[in-house]
């Protein structure tokens, strides 16, 4: 099999045909149509053997989460997704890897609608950057930047499955099934969407831990934060096996891909309502300051948090 037969085969036969796209897979460039009043987002993830995923995973998982964290990147910043591309270095070219893969692709990229439109194929150190592109009408993007000092801070879902997985695998233990399944398989926060449009002043994804995102997302505001330590939901799992330590280790746990967000506080009520009318619950966890940096506040005082995610190039 050659490259182009691979392109055709587990790339192109199963990308959605979707009414955009004007060209996809095939010529030497996408072309695409940008509805009238829409604004295109665009986001790349690199998943690197051996940094992001152990080689022997199975190609289906390593597929379908790159899809999941991308799309994530999208619901942070209140969009819709529609179309992705491929960028594939493969060490060689076997089949069975490959339909494994494309199976995995498909999935994510059919269960969120996303046409696939181009790519790249070449042969080297196992490494899937995939791009992805989202519309959201004029205006209604949300970003880092917008949070104010009074806003309040939400969370979209409880932390440190994920974190827990990655702890027990460094252990050489199996984790159960529930840890495994929120490392490999996150669920990206699609269904609050029109929420985050209509109340959010500011949205991050939390893929390096919640400290470090908040982090982000209070720098780019141009603010600090204040964290009430009780109010913070942790995974049930978290709390079994950190015990005491579960809120430090959630707060610096990474890949939960859940959303924090901010609202103006007089939306507070608002909020809460219209999630519950959808059946989305968000918890709210504390409060922007005008003081730079994070603090939490505890039964025992307040403590000032050092944002420790994870830096590729720290150290
Ligand atoms: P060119 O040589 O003109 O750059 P390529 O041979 O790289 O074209 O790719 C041929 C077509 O297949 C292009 O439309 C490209 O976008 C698409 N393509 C290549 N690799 C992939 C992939 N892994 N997934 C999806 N589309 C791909
Ligand atoms: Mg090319």
């Amino acid at each position: 099999m050659n490259e182009f037969s691979i392109i055709d085969t587990y790339f192109k036969k199963q990308a959605l045909h979707h009414p955009q796209v004007i060209a996809g897979i095939g010529d030497d460039a996408a072309c695409v149509k940008i509805p009238e009043g829409f604004e295109l987002l665009i986001s790349t993830d690199t998943l690197v053997a051996g940094v992001h995923f152990l080689p022997d995973w199975d190609a289906f998982d390593i597929a379908l989460r790159s899809v999941l964290v991308n799309v994530s990147d999208l619901a942070a910043m209140a969009a819709e997704p529609v179309w992705a591309s491929l960028a594939l270095t493969l060490p060689q070219n076997d089949q069975s890897w490959l339909a494994r893969f494309s199976a995995g692709l498909h999935k994510g990229l059919h269960q969120y609608g996303m046409a696939l439109i181009g790519g790249d194929t070449t042969r080297g150190p196992l490494t899937v950057t995939l791009t992805v592109y989202g519309l959201a009408p004029a205006g209604k993007a949300v970003f880092r930047s917008g949070g104010s000092p009074g806003d309040l801070i939400w969370l979209s879902g409880p932390l440190g499955a994920a974190a827990e997985a990655i702890e027990q695998l460094k252990a050489h233990k199996q984790p159960e099934k529930a840890l495994m399944d929120a490392l490999l398989y996150p669920n990206p926060e699609t269904g609050i969407r029109k929420l985050l449009q209509t109340y959010a002043t500011a949205a991050i994804d939390i893929s390096d831990g919640l400290a470090a995102d908040l982090c982000h997302l209070c720098q780019a505001s141009g603010t600090g934060a204040l964290l009430f330590a009780d109010k913070i939901p942790l995974h049930p799992l978290t709390l079994e096996y950190q015990g005491e330590h579960a809120l430090s280790f959630a707060l610096t746990g990474g890949d939960d891909y859940k959303l924090c967000f901010t609202t103006k506080a007089s939306d507070e009520q608002t909020l809460k309502n219209a999630a519950a009318a959808q059946s989305s619950e968000c918890w709210l966890i504390g409060v922007l300051e005008e003081e730079p940096g994070l603090r939490v506040e505890t039964s025992s005082g307040l403590s000032v948090l050092q944002p420790s995610g994870y830096d590729h190039f720290s150290g």
